[in-house]
């Protein structure tokens, strides 16, 4: 037996797709030192976006459950920028 597993990385975040729960399991998602307000609700939080800024896990997929409506609705509409 000489065969040598590689280690793999561990993967990435996977990009996120419209319909789909976002993955804050991360402890980069999770800021220890203080709670700021929610970028969304304006309510506090201890969690942070994949961009670092405050926002609730929840707020954040409804965010983005927007945009990829309003990208739908501009995709059907023929207004694609
Ligand atoms: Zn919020």
């Amino acid at each position: 037996m000489s065969g040598s597993r590689r280690r793999r990385a561990p993967p990435p975040e996977p990009e996120y797709r419209p319909g789909q729960l976002l993955n804050w399991n991360n402890s980069a998602h999770w800021d220890y030192e203080q709670a700021r307000p929610c970028r969304y609700c304006g309510l506090d939080t201890h969690l942070r976006d994949s961009k670092k800024a405050p926002a609730h896990k929840t707020c954040a997929e409804a965010a983005l459950a927007q945009q990829a409506a309003e990208a739908a609705d501009a995709y059907q509409n023929g207004h694609t920028t």
